[in-house]
C-alpha cells in the first residue's frame, strides 16, 4: 500500500508534459524511444525564456533516458549569424545541459526544396506572382474566407518552372513566392494558402552561403525537421498551438508510412516583471547602445546572468520551481532573484567591503599596531573555513552607518553610542570633524580591548554591528549596482508607450571610490562573495590587477516587495 501511495505522489509531482510522455510511454508508442530537441533561431542569444524551453527539452530526455539534439532553425539568413551560433553553444553548456547531436534546419534544404517541388507536382503548391502585403490583405479574418489568388490555379510545368528560375536567382527578393494550396476559406487562417518559399538572394547563408536563393519559411521547416530527425516529443510554446495542424498536414504529405509522427506539446513562455523577453527588443537595446552588449548584467540573457553572478543552479531551480501549464501568465521577477540568494547564500564567502567610505580613526588603538581578525568564511557552510581580515587605527566605514544627531532606533555610529566591529572590538564613537560644507570628513572612536571574541568583555550587549576595512590595507575598487531595467511591471503590455519611454534611467549606478578588504585581491573573474550587510557580489571580468570592478547580482533583502514596504 505504501508503495502505490509513493507511486500515486511520484504521479502527481509530474508536469503535464511528464505525465503525456509517460503515457506514451506505456502506450508502447515509437518503441520506447523518447528524442527530443532545442531549437533555437541563431537570431539573438539566448534569454532565461529560452533556458525554461531548455530545461524541459533536456530534461524530458534525461528523466527518460532518451537523447535531446540542438537544432538551430535557421531558415532566415537575414538576421542569423555564428556569433549567435557559438553563443548558444556556451550558453546550454553553461547551465550544465549536453546536447546529443548538432542540426541546422539549413541541413535540411535540399530535401524540402525537393518536398516543394513534389507538392507542385502533386496540386498542393503553387507561385503566386502578388506581393506578401497582398497576399496578407487577402487572408480573410477568422469569420470571412480569404481571396483565391488569380495564380492559383497555373499548370503544374508553369510552376515548376517559375520555382526553379526563383531558386536560379532569376527573380528579385518579393517578387514570386511559393504558396502551398490548401483552403483559403480554413477556420485555421495557418491553412490559407500559406507561404512556404520566398526569395532572399542578397545575404548569404551563415553555412550554405549563397547556394540558395530560396529559402523555406519557419513553418514549413519546423515540422518537417522534427520529422527528419526523428523527434518523438516536440516541445514547444504556446503560441504554436495552432501551427501543429499544419505541420501535421505537411509530415502527413511527406511520410512514408504510418509508423511514426513527431508529437507536438505546448507549455506556457515564460514572461517576467520589469523585463522584456522578445529577441526583436533585446537587439534593439544592443544596437542603440541602451545597455552594454548581449551581457549587459541588466539584460535577461544568460550570459547577461553569467556576468552579473547568476548561477546555473539559481535558473536551474527557478525554472522548476515555475513549472509549466497551459495558460500564459506572468512570473514575479522577485522570485528569480530568491533563488539566487538562496543559492549563494550557502555558496559565497562573506567578505567586507565599504562602497561609500568615511574615514574611523580609533583614538586609543596604538598607531602603527596591525592585528589579524579572524572572519568566518560561511557561516552556513562550516567547511568553508575562514581568512584574516587586517584591522588598524584607521579605518573606513559606510558614511550611511554615521549619524551625527541620531534618533533612538538608530543602532549604528552615534557620538556616545558602542557598536561591534564585525570580526573586531566593540567602540564607543566620541565625535566627527566636519569639513566647511559640513560633510563628515572622520569620524573618532575608542576600542575596549577586552571585547574581542573569547575575551572578557566580548559578550557585553551593543545593538548594532558594523563592517570595515583597513585604510592602510584595504583595496580600491569600482562597484557596479543595477537596478531593474524597465519601470513597469510588463513593459510588453503597454502598448501606448515604445518601450524606450519604460526604460528606467537609474538602472545602473556606478560607485568609483569604494574600499574592499585585501583578500580580494585574490578573487577570479565571476567569483562570488557576499558583501557583509550588502548583498551578492561578483568579480567583472572587465577587472584589471590594479581595478577591482565588482557587480551586484542581488542585494541582501528583497527591497521591491510591496509586502516588506507595508512592515
Ligand atoms: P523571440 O520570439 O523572442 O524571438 P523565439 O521563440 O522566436 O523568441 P527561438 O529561438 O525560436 O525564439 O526559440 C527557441 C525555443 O525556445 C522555442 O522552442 C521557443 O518556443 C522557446 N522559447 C522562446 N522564448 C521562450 C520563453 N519566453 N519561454 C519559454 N520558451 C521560450
Ligand atoms: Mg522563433
Amino acid at each position: 500500500m505504501n508503495e502505490s501511495k509513493t507511486n500515486e505522489e511520484a504521479k502527481k509531482s509530474l508536469n503535464f508534459i511528464e505525465a503525456f510522455v509517460e503515457k506514451d510511454l506505456e502506450e508502447g508508442k515509437n518503441n520506447g524511444r523518447i528524442q527530443t530537441r532545442f531549437p533555437p533561431e541563431p537570431n539573438g542569444y539566448l534569454h532565461i525564456g529560452h533556458a525554461k524551453a531548455i530545461c524541459l527539452d533536456f530534461g524530458i530526455a534525461e528523466r527518460y533516458n532518451g537523447i535531446c539534439n540542438l537544432r538551430f532553425d535557421d531558415t532566415n539568413p537575414v538576421k542569423e549569424d555564428v556569433e549567435y551560433v557559438d553563443s548558444i553553444m556556451e550558453d546550454i553548456r553553461w547551465l550544465g545541459f549536453r546536447w546529443n547531436e548538432i542540426y541546422y534546419a539549413s541541413d535540411y534544404f535540399q530535401q524540402l526544396f525537393d518536398f516543394a517541388i513534389r507538392l507542385i507536382k502533386e496540386g498542393h503548391a503553387y507561385v503566386d506572382e502578388q506581393s506578401a502585403e497582398e497576399i496578407a490583405r487577402q487572408k480573410g479574418t477568422p469569420t470571412q474566407p480569404g481571396l483565391e489568388s488569380p495564380y492559383r490555379n497555373r499548370p503544374v510545368e508553369e510552376n515548376i518552372d517559375l520555382f526553379l528560375r526563383m531558386q536560379a536567382g532569376e527573380l528579385e527578393e518579393g517578387r514570386m513566392t511559393l504558396r502551398a494550396k490548401i483552403d483559403m476559406a480554413s477556420p485555421n487562417m495557418h491553412f490559407r494558402d500559406p507561404i512556404i518559399y520566398r526569395i532572399i538572394k542578397e545575404h548569404p547563408h551563415h553555412r550554405t552561403g549563397t547556394t540558395w536563393k530560396v529559402y523555406p519559411m519557419y513553418d514549413f521547416a519546423h515540422g518537417q525537421s522534427d520529422y527528419f530527425e526523428g523527434v518523438t516529443h516536440s516541445l514547444c510554446t504556446l503560441e504554436f498551438e495552432v501551427h501543429r495542424p499544419l505541420y501535421d498536414y505537411y509530415i502527413h504529405l511527406l511520410k512514408k508510412d504510418n509508423t511514426y509522427l513527431p508529437r507536438q506539446i505546448e507549455f506556457n513562455r515564460l514572461n517576467l516583471t520589469y523585463t522584456v523577453m522578445s529577441k526583436r527588443k533585446l537587439l534593439n537595446l544592443v544596437k542603440e547602445g541602451l545597455v552594454n552588449g548581449w551581457d549587459d548584467p541588466r539584460m535577461p540573457t544568460i550570459c547577461g546572468y553569467r556576468r552579473r553572478g547568476y548561477t546555473p543552479q539559481a535558473i536551474r531551480h527557478f525554472v522548476d520551481k515555475i513549472g509549466y501549464t497551459k495558460y500564459d501568465g506572468i512570473v514575479d521577477v522577485a522570485l528569480l532573484e530568491h533563488a539566487i540568494r538562496e543559492d549563494l547564500n550557502v555558496k559565497a564567502p562573506r567578505v567586507s567591503a565599504v562602497l561609500d567610505p568615511v574615514k574611523l580613526i580609533l583614538t586609543n588603538y596604538p598607531e602603527g599596531q596591525v592585528e589579524m581578525m579572524n572572519a568566518v568564511n560561511n557561516p552556513e557552510n562550516p567547511s568553508a573555513g575562514s581568512h584574516t581580515i587586517a584591522f588598524s587605527r584607521e579605518l573606513y566605514i559606510e558614511r550611511e552607518d554615521f549619524m551625527e544627531n541620531a534618533p533612538k532606533k538608530f543602532f549604528r555610529m552615534t557620538p556616545g553610542q558602542e557598536v561591534r566591529l564585525k570580526n573586531a572590538y566593540i567602540v564607543q564613537c566620541t565625535g566627527c570633524k566636519k569639513d566647511a560644507n559640513g560633510e563628515v570628513e572622520e569620524i573618532y572612536a575608542e576600542y575596549h580591548p577586552l571585547t574581542l571574541s573569547g575575551m572578557p568583555d566580548s559578550n557585553r550587549k551593543v545593538k548594532g554591528t558594523l563592517h570595515w576595512v583597513s585604510v592602510a590595507h584595504s583595496l580600491p575598487a569600482e562597484v557596479r549596482l543595477y537596478d531593474r531595467l524597465f519601470i513597469v511591471e510588463n513593459p510588453s503590455e503597454d502598448k501606448e508607450k515604445d518601450f524606450h519611454e519604460l526604460l528606467n534611467p537609474n538602472s545602473l549606478t556606478v560607485l568609483t571610490h569604494c574600499r574592499v578588504e585585501a583578500e580580494l585581491q585574490k578573487a577570479k573573474p565571476l567569483d562570488h562573495f557576499q558583501f557583509q550587510r550588502i548583498g551578492y557580489f561578483n568579480l567583472d571580468p572587465d577587472s584589471k590587477d590594479n581595478t577591482l570592478i565588482f557587480n551586484r547580482t542581488v542585494s541582501l533583502k528583497d527591497t521591491w516587495s510591496k509586502l516588506k514596504d507595508k512592515l
